[in-house]
């Protein structure tokens, strides 16, 4: 049994929010106990469909206040960390079945103006037979539109989040499960699995465990009178199949829309689908009917449509949507919630329900000022404006950092300068540091991907196996054959894991059986 101490803060999930408020609260001058019972971003946190965006369709829905936030957010979290959040246009083809171009046209001048926009460029009309985002669509679709959101990230954003954490003083563990906490003489006495038996104290618990709320909730022995709605939501990644770097935003035809989405320079990222969800989010698959569902609208509207046997991969995860009982899956908000429980002086537990990628830093914001009357000497709020790491000298956007890159590496081939500055930003440098050629970065595992950036994840990223690296600091996997990937994972879980254990402790990697 291992003591890991005394905190003010224990935040119980690493996904984009627990990270989020483990940043926010170290930087506060809390003391800070991060637990993940997976990898860093494992659970929804890896597998949204990468947007910070307002959610042109919650206008719809008359979602103002969140569309404006999540506006605002966009710009902040592009300024915050310009390398791995990118502007992107997203081409709108109008369809007969859709509401009246007019009030489409009234609904993107309303996003353009409702959040602050200074750094992107607002929407228009697009001829589409003329514009060449025109060209890949089929015939029929001879109007459009053409709108500017956000791309981001996401599992890098977590990772970035929990970097910053780190730097700032919080304990960060990853593969270590909260299975149980008790309230003692006025703090929270917290057991947890995961390499062994830990145990801390802490004076307030936070429940940011996205779709596992409930299961949380219970191993503190709490309840909540609010709940979560579980929405598997899904997507398919075949390759590329149109020019330029717009992404494509299609109406089905029971409205859901569905985003077609440059992805890793070569792939594209297709979703989404809102379904039910009940049982194990660990659990959580892409099933025929979303294929059929995805594929089909992609062929309504593109003419050199991927079939089903151009999917390359699917990925599937649960949104844990606060439950605001609508009926419809994918008309439940989209907004998040916050229960505090700390009732005759006990410990506060505070749980989060709900939220967005592009809010996780007003969330994590307003968890703080929810804590605040328990920590009365915490620092002001101060994440808006500051960089994540690796994040820009002011003004520098991505292809900006792999300029610079080129620069200072001549000698580095330029997709590969391209996949660092973008994912590592200012931090490249790091990486880099003592290079001077491309031997220099060692063994080549195939694609892009060199030995230097895997010692790179594991030293300086927590990446513990090949999948935290392959799959969520990088995307390498799009790239490797699958006997290149057994030679990464012989290398990097066994030979290379071997000389470095003491160094790198592997705790059990999936406790819930994924
Ligand atoms: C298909 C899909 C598309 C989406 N697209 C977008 C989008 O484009 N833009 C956008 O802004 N949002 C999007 N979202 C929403 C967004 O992804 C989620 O709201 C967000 O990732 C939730 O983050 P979280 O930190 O609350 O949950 P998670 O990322 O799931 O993190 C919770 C973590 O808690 C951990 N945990 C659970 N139990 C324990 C325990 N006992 N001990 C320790 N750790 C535990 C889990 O392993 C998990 O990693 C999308 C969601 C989905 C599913």
């Amino acid at each position: 049994m291992t003591d890991l101490g005394d905190f003010d803060l224990a935040v119980v999930g690493g996904g984009v929010n627990g990270a989020g408020i483990a940043r926010d609260a170290a930087g506060r001058g809390l003391s800070v106990l991060l637990v993940e019972k997976d990898d860093f971003a494992q659970g929804t946190s890896s597998r949204s469909s990468k947007l910070v965006h307002g959610g042109l369709r919650y206008l719809e829905h008359y979602k103002f206040r969140l569309v404006r936030e999540a506006l605002i957010e966009r710009e902040v979290l592009f300024r915050a960390a310009p390398h791995i959040v990118r502007p992107m246009r997203f081409v709108l083809p109008h369809s007969p079945e859709q509401r009246p171009a007019w009030l489409i046209r009234l609904g993107l001048l309303l996003y353009d103006h409702l959040g602050g926009r200074e750094l992107l460029p607002p929407s228009r009309s697009l001829d589409l037979r003329r514009a060449p985002e025109g060209s890949p669509l089929r015939h029929e679709f001879s109007r459009g539109f053409v709108y500017s959101d956000c791309w981001v990230d996401d599992a890098r954003l977590v990772i970035l989040n929990v970097l910053d954490a780190s730097r700032l003083g919080a304990r960060t563990l990853a593969r270590t499960a909260l299975v149980g906490a008790r309230r003692d003489d006025g703090l929270w006495d917290l057991a947890f699995r995961g390499g062994g038996e830990n145990r801390a104290r802490a004076r307030a618990l936070i429940n940011a465990s996205g779709p596992w709320v409930e299961t949380v909730l219970g191993a503190a022995g709490a309840s909540s009178t609010k709940r979560v709605r579980l929405v598997k939501g899904s997507h398919l990644i075949t390759r590329k199949f149109w020019e330029g770097e717009q992404a494509y935003l299609l109406q089905n035809v029971d409205r859901r829309v569905v985003f077609v989405s440059p992805y890793e320079d070569d792939f594209a990222l297709i979703g989404t689908t809102d379904v039910p969800f009940a049982g194990a989010p660990e659990d959580a698959a892409i099933d025929e009917a979303e294929i059929d569902d995805l594929i089909g609208v992609v062929g309504r509207y593109f003419s050199r449509a991927p079939a089903r046997s151009d999917i390359l991969y699917s990925v599937s995860g649960v949104r844990p949507l606060f439950d605001d009982g609508t009926d419809d899956a994918s008309a439940v908000t989209r907004d998040y919630a916050f229960d505090l429980d700390a009732s005759h002086g006990a410990a506060p537990l505070l749980t989060i329900f709900g939220g967005k990628i592009t809010t996780y830093r007003c969330l994590a914001e307003q968890t703080l000022d929810r804590l605040r009357r328990f920590f009365p000497v915490m620092k002001p709020a101060w994440t808006n404006g500051a960089a994540l790491p690796g994040g820009a000298p002011e003004g520098l956007d991505s292809s900006g950092f792999v300029r610079a890159l080129e620069t200072r590496f001549p000698w580095l081939p330029a997709p590969i300068a391209s996949d660092y500055a973008r994912r590592y930003g200012t931090r490249a440098d790091e990486l880099l540091l003592g290079a001077t050629t491309l031997d220099d970065l060692g063994r080549c595992f195939g694609g892009r991907f060199y030995e230097r950036e895997a010692r790179f994840l594991a030293s300086q990223e927590f990446a513990v196996t090949a999948e935290d690296v392959l799959e969520r600091r990088t995307k390498h996997y799009l790239r490797l054959t699958p006997a290149e990937r057994r030679a990464f994972e012989a290398w990097f879980d066994g030979e290379w894991r071997a000389a470095n254990r003491t160094l790198f402790p592997l705790g059990p990697s999936r406790l819930t059986g994924q």
